[in-house]
């Protein structure tokens, strides 16, 4: 089955100087007969996120399914807001977060992990599992021991949506990493992706071509960061992503 996947928000393959800052993408999966979000997204994309989602036909409210590739603060704390969703975790990110709500950790804030997990309507689900009928979900842990991808057939060929597992395009092509948990199972949840995948949608990028390194879609806008170095408040550079 042809699924649809469509960037609602571009990530940007950015981190600050002293740390993450967080810009994730969020796509939407159109089966035909079923959709989803996947992902959600951080407190940067809010603004933009809901009035994107409205005008793509799709508001947030209309959502019965939302996939977390993972459970960090720049993947789902825009959760409580898919009030009608049932919420898609993997049972090890579940497990995971419940142990980080007694922890302080710089992915896990303690309100949204609080948030996350109170939620009624949070589905757990292991191993591998056919979410609809077209989507299949993939247990792909390392960068979180439930991490997982989800593998669709689209116009750009088989698809995996990879979460931070394969953050950008950069980390695909150059094969380094940003290796969390034990090594091993990181590297054997990257290679089933690289063995199954077309195209890959990522966590903090565009879709690319696997073969070419093309990007694939951009969403309705190009990503981009506005900075204000000047006195000058008209004066601003703005940092992009290479084409
Ligand atoms: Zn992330």
């Amino acid at each position: 089955m042809k699924c649809d996947v469509r960037v609602v928000i571009p990530g940007f393959p950015a981190k600050y100087t002293y740390g993450p800052c967080g810009l994730s993408s969020i796509y939407l999966v159109e089966t035909g007969k079923r959709k989803m979000l996947f992902d959600t997204g951080g407190f940067g994309q809010r603004r933009e996120l809901f009035p994107r989602l409205k005008a793509m036909g799709h508001p947030a409210e209309s959502f019965e399914i939302v996939v977390l590739s993972h459970a960090h603060w720049d993947h789902m704390m825009n959760v409580p807001y898919f009030s009608n969703a049932d919420i898609y975790l993997h049972a090890e990110d579940m497990k995971f977060a419940n142990a980080k709500v007694q922890d302080v950790d710089r992915a896990y804030p303690l309100p949204y992990m609080r948030d996350l997990l109170s939620t009624r309507h949070l589905r757990c689900w292991e191993g591998d599992s056919t979410l609809v009928e077209g989507v299949q979900l993939i247990h792909t842990p390392g960068h979180t021991p439930g991490s997982i991808s989800a593998v669709v057939e689209t116009e750009w060929g088989r698809t995996v949506l990879c979460g931070d597992t394969i953050k950008n395009r950069a980390e695909y092509f150059s094969e380094e990493y940003d290796v969390r948990g034990d090594e091993q199972t990181f590297h054997a949840g990257v290679k089933r992706i690289r063995a199954l995948a077309d195209a890959i949608a990522p966590g903090h990028d565009r879709p690319f071509d696997t073969k070419s390194g093309k990007y694939l879609a951009d969403g309705d806008r190009e990503p981009a960061i506005i900075a204000n170095f000047e006195k000058n408040i008209q004066k601003e550079s703005v940092c992009k992503p290479m084409p």
